[in-house]
């Protein structure tokens, strides 16, 4: 591992000029996915700004019955927080979906909101890969792609976004706060994270020199009858092949309100907006549901290896849809 340097700022001014001054440097939270990342050789910072002690580690309540999520919060907490549990079902089961119980009492949700591909070809340094190498290649077009994306991907890359947690926040349509030297920031999610186009270096539009500072989750009524269902090779302890963050709202078995995002899928969470709205004014129903579907994987382009992705959106948006309609809310 090469070299790198340690500081502590002791506030968030001193953290933000610090991570201007140095280019080289990285912002260091729980270091669940940094530090394996240095330690592969794909990171290679020359400093390390810990971001731990700046006080960014609470939950409060915003107007409207939303919350403001500081960036500093550990998962487990995110999870185990009763008004979230209430208010928020699918992102505390999003949350609980990831990781393992060790992992999640380390990682932070600005660290989590970053975490980079599992994609084999990112983590390998003896490959080409786009992402960590830009003009460098795709070794996945040609490659093991069964985990890959099916939506929104290039020929420079098609890696996917590997998180749980942001795609609940997607489908709920929160916003990331963050600061730089000009102040501070607050961008709507589907903003935050990108396709990958011809620069599949950047996972997001966080502009070079920014600390997460907190998620802005707003009230929403169909929040409360939501949940997070996620398909992956072992029940725990594995990243999703597909997931799907849902909440209904529906009154006499016609869809009044919906929110869908899909992860496993693309190089971002992927709010499904047209299902969305081809769902609303529609009864609850299978037929009605793929139809939803359908239009929205209309421009899915998978991999032979990963074929099998379309038609398991189609059953587990269907199934959750259907489970979440048979509820008498919770
Ligand atoms: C074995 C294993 C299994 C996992 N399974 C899952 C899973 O199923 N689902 C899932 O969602 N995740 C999973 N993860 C990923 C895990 O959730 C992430 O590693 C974790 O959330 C990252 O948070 P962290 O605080 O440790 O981030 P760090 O490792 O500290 O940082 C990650 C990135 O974010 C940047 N960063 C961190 N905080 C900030 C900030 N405030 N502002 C700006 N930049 C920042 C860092 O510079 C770095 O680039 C798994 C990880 C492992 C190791």
């Amino acid at each position: 591992m090469k070299p790198f340097g340690y500081e502590r700022p002791v506030d968030l001014a001193a953290a933000v000029t610090l991570l201007a001054e140095r280019p080289d440097a990285r912002v260091l939270a729980g270091g669940t996915n940094l530090v394996d990342l240095m330690r592969l050789g794909v990171e290679r910072p020359g400093l390390l700004i810990d971001v731990n002690r700046l006080g960014m580690d609470g939950i409060e309540p915003m107007a409207g019955g939303g919350i403001r999520i500081g960036a500093g919060v550990r998962n487990s907490d995110l999870a185990g927080d009763i008004g979230v549990r209430t208010a928020f079902p699918l992102l505390a089961e999003a949350v609980l979906a990831g990781a393992s119980g060790q992992l999640r009492n380390m990682a932070s949700v600005g660290g989590n909101l970053l975490q980079r591909t599992r994609c084999l070809y990112f983590a390998d340094t003896s490959k080409p890969c786009n992402k960590r190498e830009p003009g460098s290649g795709c070794s996945a077009l040609a490659g093991s792609s069964r985990e890959l994306a099916v939506l929104g991907a290039s020929e420079s890359c098609i890696a996917t976004f590997p998180g749980d947690m942001a795609v609940a926040l997607s489908a709920l349509g929160a916003r990331v706060e963050f600061q730089t030297e000009r102040g501070e920031h607050v961008v709507d999610i589907d903003d935050f994270y990108r396709d990958p186009g011809d620069h599949p270096e950047l996972d997001t539009t966080l502009p070079p020199g920014a600390i997460i500072t907190a998620v802005h989750v707003p009230g929403l009524p169909v929040s409360a009858r939501s949940t997070y269902r996620k398909a992956r090779d072992r029940r725990s302890f594995a990243f999703g092949l597909v997931t799907v963050a849902a909440a209904l709202e529906v009154d006499d078995g016609i869809v009044q309100g919906v929110r869908l995002a899909l992860g496993g899928v693309a190089h971002r969470p992927w709010r499904a907006r047209r299902a969305e709205a081809e769902l609303v004014g529609r009864p609850v129903a299978v037929a009605a549901i793929e139809r939803a579907i359908d239009a929205e994987l209309s421009e899915a382009r998978p991999t032979p290896e990963n074929a099998f992705k379309v038609p398991l959106v189609r059953r587990l948006v269907t199934g959750t849809l259907l489970r979440l309609a048979a509820e008498d809310g919770r």
